[in-house]
């Protein structure tokens, strides 16, 4: 009940008040979540370092009372995350930045990291780097035009964050217009979490930006059934009324989608939402993520599974990022 009051319907219509209610410390957390004397004050220490962000819609979505609840796993800090060091930059990005804010590692394709802004922390991400750092958007555009104009090579511009569609609009638009100007580019990619975590913000004036910009692949981040809502499922039509085209990604989580049942009901709910499943990925060895982490070859298992279970449409590649920065590989 209390949860639902936290949600009020002006909130609710509203995406810049979801953000701006969000739950971002430990004594917020206190407030709306069940926390077991052992694990309190350690979830505090958690909160210090890498803080929690749930909206108002995600803790509608969770059962507070329950350590199981799968979309509770996934953004609210556990005592757990402070046994693994793990890698603060497990991907080996900055290694790969040619100017602030853009990852070139493979020839062809280009990755600009475009603000730390999310509309959720999730408690795996691999660039959790970033929220620590002060509020940034992107702002080297000579940069990103001189780049792309002297690297032909590249074909493919992933668009990602944080999440993109939490940059100011002009921004957005600001990208879009720059990315369609280089003739060498063929695609055009957007990673977003927010249809599944803060579907008010797909609205009137952001699907008037991206429709100017089709054709657009959306990359959405969505790991559990759960996750799609009707909200979510209204979002997803929308985009794909103004012209983008939408595939999922989705980070294979323990205690989260770590069986084949979960999974065929997810990828096969994507598709007939028109969602291509494209990736399950394992778990990036990010600090405090060990808990989260499945063996590739109990995610083998659950792919050879899904073969013949589910749509082939619906069947993803399973891949996994090498640390370090080594590139993709399937598994
Ligand atoms: S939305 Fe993406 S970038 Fe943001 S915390 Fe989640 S995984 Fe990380």
């Amino acid at each position: 009940m209390a949860l639902r009051l936290f949600r009020s319907p002006r909130v609710a219509r509203d995406w810049r008040l979801e953000l701006a209610r969000a739950v971002t410390t430990f004594d917020q957390l206190e407030r709306v979540m069940v926390l077991s004397p052992s694990e309190r004050e350690r979830v505090r220490q958690v909160c210090r370092v890498y803080p929690p962000f749930i909206t108002p819609f995600l803790l509608s979505l969770m059962d507070p009372g329950d350590t199981e609840d799968p979309i509770r796993r996934q953004v609210v800090p556990s005592p757990l995350e402070l046994e693994d060091p793990g890698m603060e930059d497990p991907l080996a990005e900055d290694a790969h930045s040619p100017f602030p804010g853009a990852v070139h590692q493979y020839d062809n394709r280009l990755l600009v990291v475009t603000t730390n802004r999310c509309a959720l922390h999730c408690r795996y991400c691999f660039r959790k780097r970033n929220w620590r750092r002060p509020l940034f958007f992107f702002s080297w555009w000579m940069e990103l035009e001189a780049y792309l104009k002297n690297n032909p090579q590249v074909e493919d511009l992933l668009i990602s964050g944080g999440d993109p569609f939490l940059l100011p609009l002009e921004m957005l638009e600001k990208l879009l217009s720059l990315a369609r100007s280089v003739e060498t580019l063929k695609v055009i990619r957007i990673g977003t979490r927010v249809p599944v975590a803060l579907p008010s913000r797909v609205d009137g004036e952001l699907l008037r930006v991206l429709d100017g910009y089709t054709p657009l692949w959306i990359c959405l981040h969505v790991n559990h059934p759960r996750e799609l809502t009707e909200e979510m499922a209204r979002a997803v039509e929308s985009l794909s009324r103004v012209g983008c085209s939408l595939v999922s990604q989705t980070v294979l989580l323990r205690g989260v989608n770590d069986s084949w049942e979960t999974l065929a009901e997810l990828f096969m709910d994507l598709l007939s939402l028109g969602v291509k499943p494209y990736y399950l990925f394992q778990c990036d060895p990010a600090p405090g993520t060990a808990h989260f982490r499945v063996s590739a070859d109990e995610g083998r298992d659950i792919m050879k599974s899904l073969w013949g279970r589910v749509s082939g449409l619906a069947y993803p590649h399973y891949a996994m990022d090498l640390p370090g920065g080594g590139g993709k590989v399937l598994l």
